[in-house]
């Protein structure tokens, strides 16, 4: 396997970094998550513009253009021979000193990694996943804006392990006000009266890339959407729920807390949605 580190493909036993780097030491940076479909690379351009947002937001300098990074990933998948996959881009504060300053820190690690992907069991998406709210909130937007997808997961991954520990693959986050902020790695949308609703970022939801996709379709679909705050109450009467993430794409919640949504089956117009984002990952994207 090849990865793309800095400015080079490199075997994936010399694709090494330093343990004096930011990203390992402080969880100082920023990634992305992206998929390759028949040779396609999906919304390459809007995962490059949620990146540079990140880096904004953390001043992290990157060096590169939007281009090169471009350019980078579909040299790395074409490295690996890869047609669909998972693409995970990484950039790193880089070495520094100990100590948080990045004062020392001169020069920004990019890590391209692009594999085959682990899909879902299909039981999830003809079955519906059940799953429950943990007690770990999402970040504060005034302590680290859930925005900026960054290199520091703890808060999701606390999340996950506690839903793990009681046996479910997925946990619903609060805010710190009580509202639905998101899931530990995918949006929240439910369907109540034929209407979309989703949180909004200041609520704690990262913007992600398939809720984005999913909010075109509902234009397409012509069903109405709209962001809310939304309680476990709204969640727990909702007549379809399903999550979207990059690796999720979109999959029926059938169950939550113990109380079933809807008929407790994937809902119609959650496999509506499903049918259509597969339609159009085939036929968008960057082509390598
Ligand atoms: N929320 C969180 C916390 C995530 O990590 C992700 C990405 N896995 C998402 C939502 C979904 O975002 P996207 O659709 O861009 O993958």
């Amino acid at each position: 396997m090849k990865i793309y580190l800095n400015d080079q493909l490199v075997d994936a036993d010399q694709a090494k970094v330093s343990v004096f780097d930011h990203g390992l030491l402080y969880g100082d940076g920023i990634f992305e998550g992206i998929r390759l479909y028949d040779g396609c690379v999906f919304k390459l351009e809007e995962h490059l513009e949620r990146l540079e947002y990140s880096a904004k937001a953390i001043m992290l300098n990157m060096p590169w253009s939007r281009q090169q990074i471009s350019d980078a990933v579909c040299e790395t998948c074409r490295a690996n021979g890869l047609q669909n996959g998972y693409i995970r881009l990484v950039v790193t504060r880089g070495v520094g000193s100990l100590g948080l300053s990045i004062k020392n820190c001169d020069q920004p690690q990019l890590i391209i990694i692009a594999d085959t992907i682990q899909l879902y069991p299909k039981e999830f998406y003809e079955n519906g996943l059940p799953i429950i709210t943990v007690p770990t909130r999402r970040c504060n937007p005034a302590a680290l804006p859930p925005t900026v997808k960054s290199l520091n997961y703890l808060n999701n991954i606390l999340a996950k392990i506690e839903a793990q520990h009681l046996g479910f693959q997925e946990a619903i986050m609060l805010n710190d006000q009580g509202y639905v902020a998101e899931c530990t790695g995918d949006n929240v949308f439910i369907i109540h009266k034929g209407e979309l609703i989703t949180p909004s970022a200041s609520a704690g939801a990262l913007r992600g890339i398939t809720r984005d996709t999913t909010l075109e379709i509902a234009e397409e679909l012509g069903i109405p959407w709209r962001e809310a705050n939304m309680t476990r109450y709204d969640v727990w009467v909702a007549d379809e729920l399903f999550l979207t993430g990059t690796a999720a794409e979109i999959v029926p919640i059938v169950e939550v807390d113990a109380r079933k949504i809807g008929d407790g089956k994937p809902g119609r117009i959650t496999a509506k949605f499903l049918e259509a984002f597969r339609r159009r990952v085939c036929v968008e994207g960057t082509k390598l």
